[in-house]
């Protein structure tokens, strides 16, 4: 089974990824969190060629053989991420990556072209959305930073990048179904994507 998982920043994939995929015993990919490592590769002066990214099944992130995944959240590299994705070259060398681990797999992969792009045959497609308040909100509290406005201005700008890229905007796949998380809590997230889920099993 393949669970994809799409939206924008700080719209809770992670957290209701992590959820389904211990519940149908999947791997759990967040492809975001790839994208993070390359970008602190090629801060750290690396070519896009030298770079070899590896995901573990406990969800950390090696950067050439060298476990980063504690340095990946900064607002720095919400920034360099955001700007390197629009990059067809790594784009593909990702997708790659992305595309292999499913094959090997189940998996519950989440990002902003799973649906579209990385696994259109997915049994399963979820569209997360919040009000951009909302995200600045959560993500303003993940960095532990007072300045909303300013976590909302990057917001949106990562937003446009992703939506505006020509290659592989960020968008809902046809067959997605959209779950609006404000003001939802886990659980209540999770309880409708579960349902979703059932549902589809029972006709595959
Ligand atoms: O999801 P997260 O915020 O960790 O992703 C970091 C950046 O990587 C995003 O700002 C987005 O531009 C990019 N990204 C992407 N495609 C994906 C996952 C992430 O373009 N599948």
């Amino acid at each position: 089974m393949k669970i994809a998982i799409d939206g924008p920043a700080s719209s809770g994939k992670t957290s209701l990824g992590r959820h389904l995929a211990t519940r149908y015993d999947c791997l759990f990919v967040d492809t975001g969190a790839m994208y993070r490592a390359l970008a602190l590769g090629v801060d750290r002066g690396l070519a896009l060629d030298e770079i070899e990214i590896m995901l573990t099944e406990e969800g950390k992130i090696f950067l050439n053989g060298e476990d980063v995944t504690a340095s990946l959240r900064s607002r720095r590299i919400d920034q360099l991420s955001s700007e390197m994705a629009i990059d067809p070259k790594v784009r593909r060398k990702l997708v790659r990556i992305q595309q292999q681990l499913a094959k090997e797999r189940d998996v519950v992969m989440e990002g902003r072209d799973i649906g579209t792009v990385v696994l259109p045959d997915a049994e399963i497609k979820i569209f997360l959305t919040a009000t951009p308040s909302e995200r600045a909100q959560r993500r303003a509290r993940e960095h532990g930073c007072l300045d909303i406005d300013a976590i909302a201005n990057e917001i949106a700008v990562r937003d446009a990048r992703d939506i505006d890229r020509s290659i592989s905007p960020l968008k809902p796949a046809k067959d997605a179904i959209t779950i609006v998380t404000n003001k939802k809590s886990l659980e209540e997230v999770a309880l409708e994507a579960i349902d979703l889920i059932e549902k589809r099993i029972e006709h595959l």
